[in-house]
């Protein structure tokens, strides 16, 4: 008779009863009379048993079984000192939903250093995500991303979802893809910044977006991808670049809070890191600040207007040193490096009302009031060269009245990379796309 499905999770509230559990065999192991298979599931993994004077013709199955195939079980729940979790299945049927092919990529790696490159273990994403600690990341990526839209849904934000298809690119520089068409070239939105400033003429006043973005970076570091999943928000009547800091503050005290208490100790466990929730404010320092921290701790600067991975790391080490502190705002970054919608200082013409956030040394987050007066936009893109035609449609998003206003653009994968200590982001990316990856 056909029982309720139980998950391996919930096998020790049915000690005594028959039940059916559905899974992956993880491992099978055959000692002639008698076969243990370790089944796992979504939830957890519990060992079953065969033995010969139970079941011959099961314990046949169980021996011809191979590794990772999906299976079905029925069987009796039962305590036992020597399985893990101290239960086990005592097997009376099994059927085998499909098997397994010899395995591209072990789940279950018998010595440390089994562990294929990253670049095969991607070719098989799909077995790779087979490991638990693996799919347990995206149970991390489930708790930001709904707390980060809660944040924002609570906070009175609308919800939006521009195209990614594009007549011109949306950042313009070279980091662009440019498809076809039909008759016509178009452009992969290289993020949502247009049409999201567009929602604060439209006077939506508060709007989020989470969403792909793309970018022809042909960079191969373990913080760029060239498509990315962004959290992007947008919000009308700021006074300043503060606001927007003391609205990320907030929500990244919410969304951490959230991870911490409904995943904190798995986190732990799984990954040996806390979850730490952050305190209100977060330490700023100006580019200005940060250079003399980083020139004082002799760590080599690349451009005096910008700050490169390693002196990212480095100030993220100063914040943890000197205020206890993951993350830090760096405000005060020069015209040169900023886009031509930054809006900038009234006393100091070359400094943007921007800031970028880094949390355990990587940026995370950029940050900026936009520039909504058209006559200074158009100006801005001048001095930046340009193509006013290809800027026009944006600049008249301003020319009918829009408020003062500003934004962010997020890095989930960052973030979740950071908090579990992942070593890329490709860890912490359902499928990763990078400038030699396209597949699966
Ligand atoms: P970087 O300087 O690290 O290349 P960026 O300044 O180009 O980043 P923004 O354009 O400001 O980044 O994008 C906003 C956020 O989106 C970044 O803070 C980061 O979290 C994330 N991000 C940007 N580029 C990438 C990328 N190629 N892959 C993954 N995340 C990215």
């Amino acid at each position: 008779m056909a029982t309720e499905r139980v998950y391996t999770r919930d096998v020790s509230e049915h000690i005594g009863k028959q039940i059916t559990l559905k899974g992956w065999a993880e491992t099978i192991r055959d000692q002639g009379k008698i076969a243990f298979v370790v089944l796992r599931d979504v939830t957890d993994n519990v060992q079953l048993v065969i033995t010969q004077n139970d079941n011959a013709s099961v314990l046949k199955q169980v021996q011809n079984l191979s590794t990772e195939s999906v299976i079905e079980v029925t069987g009796t729940a039962q305590e036992s000192d020597q399985a893990p979790g101290g239960r086990e299945v005592k097997i009376n049927a099994i059927t085998v939903l499909s098997e397994a092919a010899d395995l591209p990529i072990p789940v279950v790696e018998k010595e440390e250093d089994q562990t294929p490159h990253i670049s095969k273990r991607l070719d098989y994403r799909w077995v790779d995500l087979r490991k638990p600690e693996n799919r347990f990341i995206f149970e991390v990526w489930t708790e930001v991303e709904k707390a980060f839209e809660e944040f924002c849904r609570q906070d009175n934000f609308l919800e939006i979802h521009s195209p990614k298809i594009m007549s011109s690119p949306s950042e313009g520089g070279s980091e662009y893809f440019e498809v076809n068409y039909f008759d016509e070239n178009a452009y992969l939105s290289q993020s949502p910044q247009f049409y999201k400033q567009m929602a604060m003429a439209a006077g939506f006043e508060k709007v989020f977006e989470v969403g792909a973005v793309f970018r022809a970076e042909k960079s191969f570091t373990p913080r760029h991808a060239t498509e990315f999943t962004g959290f992007d928000v947008e919000m009308s009547f700021i006074s300043d670049l503060s606001d927007l800091i003391t609205w990320e503050e907030r929500m990244l005290h919410y969304v951490f809070t959230h991870v911490r208490d409904t995943l904190g100790n798995r986190i732990s466990e799984m990954y040996g890191t806390e979850v730490v929730v952050p305190e209100i404010p977060f330490p700023r320092l100006t580019m200005k600040e940060a250079k003399e921290i980083l020139s004082g701790r002799n760590i080599p600067s690349k451009s005096p207007i910008d700050v490169s991975p390693e002196e990212e790391r480095a100030l993220g080490e100063y914040t943890r040193e000197q205020y206890g502190h993951e993350f830090v705002f760096l405000t005060d970054y020069s015209t040169g490096v900023r886009p031509f919608y930054h809006m900038r200082r009234e006393e100091d013409n070359g400094i943007t009302k921007s800031a970028d956030l880094l949390y355990r040394g990587l940026e995370i987050t950029t940050l900026a009031q936009r520039e909504h007066r058209p006559e200074i936009l158009e100006k801005q893109a001048e001095e930046k060269g340009i193509d006013k035609a290809s800027v026009d449609y944006y600049i008249d998003f301003f020319r009918y009245g829009c408020p003062p206003h500003g934004g962010m653009g997020i890095g989930p994968s960052r973030i979740i990379k950071q908090m579990l200590g992942l070593e890329s982001i490709r860890e912490a990316t359902y499928l990763f796309r990078g400038p030699k990856r396209m597949s699966p």
